[in-house]
């Protein structure tokens, strides 16, 4: 998208009041944006926070570095990501190789977007934790219905084995604590009965 059109398209935006929630939660699929998104400043990017420059002087006119402006829309515009990964992919997926269609109304011929780097790895981030590189082009790939719904399922068994594993751990710690506690408690009352 040229940075004319975006720019106008983001100037509606210059009002968006900050969220007082800004950690990456999974159903939004997209990370909080950057705080300099919500800063006024004019001539400063509203994306990585730095002036923007025109002939060694500030541009008061510009609120975006065009670089910054396409890995805004990357990252933030759902729309505009399946774009380009159509544009790279043509619908080829990734795993098994069949390719989809570009548009579909039947389930199973959909093509995702997939993140190879799951996204649940950023959950519970502020924006200066977050890994921005998972939502990269590098990062994200096609897959036809079939093998994202492998992988998803792949995915939240790992979660739950992992969780598992956590679990157990914690339940250790707890049984060791408990055991201590009635000890102590048993000497005490040893000690008073004396
Ligand atoms: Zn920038
Ligand atoms: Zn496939």
């Amino acid at each position: 998208m040229p940075l004319s059109k975006f720019s106008r398209r983001h100037r509606r935006t210059w009002e968006d009041e900050k969220p007082e929630q800004d950690i990456y939660l999974e159903e939004h699929r997209t990370p909080p944006k950057p705080p300099h998104y919500y800063d006024r400043v004019k001539g400063r990017c509203r994306m990585c926070g730095l002036g923007i420059y025109k002939d060694d002087k500030i541009n008061k006119r510009s609120t975006w570095h065009p670089k910054c402006a396409d890995e805004y829309m990357m990252i933030y515009h759902a729309g505009e990501t399946r774009r380009r990964i159509w544009q790279r992919d043509k619908g080829q997926c990734a795993k098994c190789n069949n390719v989809q269609p570009r548009r579909s109304r039947i389930k199973h011929l959909k093509w995702h977007v997939d993140h190879i780097r799951p996204l649940y790895e950023q959950k519970g981030k502020r924006f200066d934790e977050i890994d921005l590189t998972y939502w990269h082009e590098e990062n994200l790939q096609t897959l036809c219905f079939q093998c994202h719904a492998d992988k998803s399922a792949l995915e939240a068994k790992d979660r739950a084995d992992k969780r598992a594993i956590e679990k157990e751990k914690i339940d250790k710690i707890n049984d060791y604590n408990k055991k201590w506690v009635m000890t102590k408690l048993v000497n005490l009352l040893q000690t008073v009965t004396k």
